[in-house]
């Protein structure tokens, strides 16, 4: 609880069923599920005034969808799928395949992404309410959690839900509901925060002519001024335009004003320094111009809550199977850290052939709780297990589980841990949900993709 509030003194807004905590990746789908699943008012509250999080304020590209390697196998389905779909129809993501790092990605134009989630939430009758910054958690004299406090541009409200999910990224819920969690950084290092940047006016034609990527991994090597010399440089759904991932500040934390002031005038620096370099070094990139930084520093992950269970770096590395399984991953375990001499060293561990593991439902319960969930980046994992099963793809398919399992549990009237698990997985097949590691290789071409979605993409 916020010590620093007056809760007396503060008016309710309104009561729900449903209070979803964060509009990320995860959150907008936790919400769509429960709202798809039957569940009569759910509350979508987001401090930004734009749905999406990082998929749409930091990042162009799913990954998580198929097992990296050149046979690649798709992993996740649901509502995931019709997001892309919604993209493809707008003539704005396409495949982007590689047979490394993290597997085939799905590269779209971020602004279209919010007008997906808008799109999404509005068709499904999803309540939105944007500038709403969630600063307090209440329980009721038994311990249960019935209420939450926001700070919206209104001024404080409370809000009154039968159940929560919190999928607010820094675990912000379960952190002023007073529940066990980590903070990352506390035991190891937490990952690096990245600033990303987009560049106009790049001639794509005369940069491959002159080595592509190999030959810009070479420059970077070369350079000095570089704070990273590794990263992502990758063409968008628009003509000339290239995102980039290659900043990196670390040891600051994603969770203290002061240190997020840092971050962020760090990563702008660091931003300038790369768009320098490209213009000097780089052919095709003489005349390039920065278009855009992220909407703040991306963070890769703050706190991480105790569940019911805590996903580990043997879990996902042996493909481990779980009876209460919810959804696949099989993301190698990714971890971007600064070594001894400053410079980031990104650790891969792979699944070992191609494997895919099981992700309990049990990650998703607060350790003991009956009436709220956990989605997306501050699900219940070790540092490890997170770096694996952070991507887009799982973070969405976090959230549909989250969602399904609130509906079951007002539907039925238990709590989140007596969600009967069976009749909970066959809510799930019936969305598209994979839950047994699938045999079949996706062709991942754009024509294949089509035949098997049925739907236009590319
Ligand atoms: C730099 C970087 C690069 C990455 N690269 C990739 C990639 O290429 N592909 C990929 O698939 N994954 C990538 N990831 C991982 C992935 O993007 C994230 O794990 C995922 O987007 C997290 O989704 P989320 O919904 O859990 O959290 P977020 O997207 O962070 O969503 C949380 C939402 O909650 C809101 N919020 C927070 N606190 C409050 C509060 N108190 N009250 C109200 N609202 C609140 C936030 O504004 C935000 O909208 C990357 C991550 C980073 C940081």
């Amino acid at each position: 609880m916020n010590p620093a509030l007056n809760h007396s003194a503060i008016p309710l807004l309104k009561s729900v069923d449903l209070l979803v905590v964060g509009a990320g990746s995860a959150g907008c789908c936790a919400a769509l599920a429960a709202k798809g699943a039957g569940v009569k008012s759910v509350l979508l509250v987001e401090r930004y005034g734009f749905l999406g999080g990082i998929s749409t304020g930091v990042l162009d590209t799913f990954y998580g969808f198929f097992t990296p390697g050149d046979q690649p196998r798709k992993v996740v389905g649901g509502i995931p799928d019709q997001v892309v779909d919604l993209l493809d129809a707008a003539q704005s993501a396409f495949l982007r395949p590689n047979t490394y790092g993290a597997g085939t990605g799905i590269t779209y134009n971020p602004e279209h992404l919010k007008a997906v989630w808008d799109r999404l939430c509005l068709a499904a009758g999803v309540e939105v309410l944007n500038y709403s910054f969630l600063v307090d958690a209440i329980a009721d004299s038994s311990g249960r959690i019935t209420q939450v406090v926001l700070c919206t541009r209104n001024g404080f409200v409370r809000i009154e839900a039968k159940r929560f999910i919190d999928s607010s990224g820094d675990a912000d819920f379960c952190h002023w509901a007073g529940l066990p969690l980590e903070v990352a950084g506390e035991l190891e290092p937490a990952q690096t925060m990245t600033t990303t940047f987009r560049l106009a006016g790049v001639d794509l034609d005369r940069f491959q002519q002159a080595g592509g990527k190999k030959m810009l991994m070479e420059r970077m090597k070369n350079d000095d001024t570089l704070p990273r010399k590794a990263g992502s440089a990758h063409a968008m759904p628009i003509p000339n335009c290239v995102s980039t991932v290659a900043v990196r500040v670390g040891d600051l934390s994603g969770l203290d004003s002061w240190s997020l002031t840092s971050a962020e005038r760090e990563g702008r620096r660091q931003a300038l320094v790369y768009e320098n370099f490209f213009r000097k070094n780089v052919p095709g990139y003489e005349e390039a111009r920065l278009i855009g930084l992220s909407v703040g520093i991306g963070v890769r992950e703050s706190r991480r809550v105790f569940g019911d269970y805590r996903l580990t770096r043997e879990d996902c590395l042996s493909a481990a199977r779980f009876e209460d399984r919810v959804f696949l991953c099989g993301a190698p375990i990714e971890d971007h850290r600064l070594g001894q001499d400053g410079q980031e060293e990104t650790a891969w561990a792979y699944i070992p052939d191609s494997g895919v593991y099981d992700v309990p439902y049990r990650t998703l319960v607060p350790a003991g709780r009956d009436e709220c969930w956990v989605a997306g980046r501050c699900f219940s994992a070790t540092h490890d297990a997170h770096a694996s099963c952070r991507s887009m793809g799982q973070t969405m398919s976090m959230g549909q589980a989250a969602g399904i399992a609130a509906a079951l549990s007002l539907e039925l009237d238990c709590s989140a841990r007596a969600v009967p698990i069976s009749l909970f997985q066959d809510h799930l097949r019936r969305l598209g949900v994979p839950l047994e590691p699938p045999q079949e290789v996706a062709n991942t071409a754009a024509k294949a993709w089509k035949e098997n979605r049925k739907t236009n993409l590319l």
